[in-house]
Parts: structure tokens; sequence; C-alpha cells
């Protein structure tokens, strides 16, 4: 049973964050009234997804175009063996309105194009990079920059994950940090390495809507999760960025 106040805020099911130093029914109305867009439902997407909508982020528009396969139940936790087949949107959805019945979902099952970003992503505040696919990220990068939106690029290999926020001219481009496009291949990856990676993205993202300053802004985290060591780096501009010169 919701108990929704005057503001139109659950502060029963938020008690336990309302009651961070600093935080109060603002911050709350603040993640409540925000609307992000997640390109990808897989192994960053599924802690990225679960982690914004348990704290409540009132608008999230998930899109990812592949259906959920038998090797994807490794680390992507938000799909189950028998939504094997099932596009991955709606097995996240399905997971998450049931988590959470307050949040504003919508599904986008179709691959992002230079055609399309725009109208995908819409007015969203905040973007996050889930995916493993360049043309893909490319496209996504373009768009945050016409628009001027904040995004939130995560990337996994091995035991090994990165996560930086991107948002020119302050911050490189993901043109800049990657210039030329990776050639595809199968990634390696451990479930625990992907639900950190996607979690820490999804803080990054809590912060920026709270109105915190990003810990992340032109700078890359790299965690190395088999040793803990994790280093944060000072990412730099490309003055010949073809995408992002100039701005
Ligand atoms: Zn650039």
């Amino acid at each position: 049973m919701l108990h929704v106040d005057k503001n139109g805020i659950d502060e029963e099911r938020y008690r336990r964050q309302i009651i961070i130093d600093g935080w109060g029914i603002k911050t709350q109305e603040k993640i409540e009234n925000s609307k992000v867009f997640i390109l990808g439902a897989g192994g960053l997407g599924c802690p990225v997804a679960l982690n914004l909508t348990s704290a409540g982020v009132g608008n999230i528009r998930i899109c990812d175009s592949d259906t959920v396969e038998l090797s994807n139940l490794n680390r992507q936790f938000l799909h189950a063996e028998q939504n094997v087949g099932v596009d991955k949107t709606t097995s996240a959805v399905q997971f998450l309105s049931r988590y959470n019945s307050g949040v504003n979902f919508t599904t986008i099952t179709k691959k992002v194009t230079e055609d399309n970003v725009d109208e995908l992503v819409a007015d969203a505040d905040i973007i996050l990079d889930c995916v493993d696919n360049f043309p893909a990220r490319y496209a996504l990068n373009q768009c945050a920059l016409r628009k001027n939106i904040p995004l939130v690029h995560g990337a996994v290999w091995g035991m090994e994950g990165r996560v930086t926020l991107i948002n020119p001219p302050e911050t490189p481009c993901l043109s800049c940090l990657f210039p030329v496009a990776p050639a595809k291949e199968e990634i390696p990856v451990l479930g625990v390495v992907a639900c950190a990676t996607g979690s820490l993205q999804a803080m990054e993202t809590i912060n920026y809507l709270c109105g915190y300053p990003p810990n992340l802004k032109g700078k890359m985290l790299i965690m190395d999760y088999s040793t803990m060591r994790s280093q944060t780096l000072e990412v730099a501009r490309n003055p010949s960025c073809p995408v992002c010169a100039d701005m």
C-alpha cells in the first residue's frame, strides 16, 4: 500500500534515504521528477535500472533491441530463465514495475541510430551508456552533445570496470576518448563486475540528479575488482576531435 504525502512522495517507502544527512523531501522530489534514458538492458543496464528504480527516479526510458539469451544470465539479473527469447526491455520492465509501481517506465525496443537517437532520448535529464556497441555509443554521444545532456559512460572488460561522466565542453566527449571503435568481440565479464560498475554509474547519476557536484566529470574511474584497487584519472579533450572540437 503506497503512502503518498501531499508532495506526492511515498515517505514510508523512501524513509531510509530521506533521513540521509542533507537529503530530505526536497532531494527526493528532485529524484521523483527526473527523467533518465538508459541505453542497454544488459549487464550494466540491469543494475543501473534497478538502482534508479529503487531510489525512486520518476521517469525511466529503457532502450534495447535484443532478446534475452541464456548466456546473458550470468550477469543480467532482471531477466529470468523463462524470459529467454523475450525482448530485454519487456523482461526488465516486468521485473522493475513489480519492484516499484510508482515509477513511470517507457520501453523502446529499437536499435539506436544517428537518425532516431534524438527522438528516443527525448527530454531526458541524463543519459546512461550501458551498451557494448560503438555505433550506438557514438550516436548517443552526438545526441548528448547536441542536446547538452550529461552522459554517464560505463564499460567492463574481464575483472575491470570503467565509469566517467561526459558533458563537453567541460569534459572530453566519447569520441575524444575512443576516436576509433575497437573491433567487436565477445566481452569477458563476471556478473558482479557488471553489477558493481552499473551501480557506480547509477550512483553518479543520482548525485547529478540530486544536484550534488558530479564526481566523475572529466575523470575516468577505473576499478580492478580482482585486486579491489581503483584509480581516478583525469581525461582530456582532443583539440582536433571531429565531434566536439568546435564547442
Ligand atoms: Zn570529442
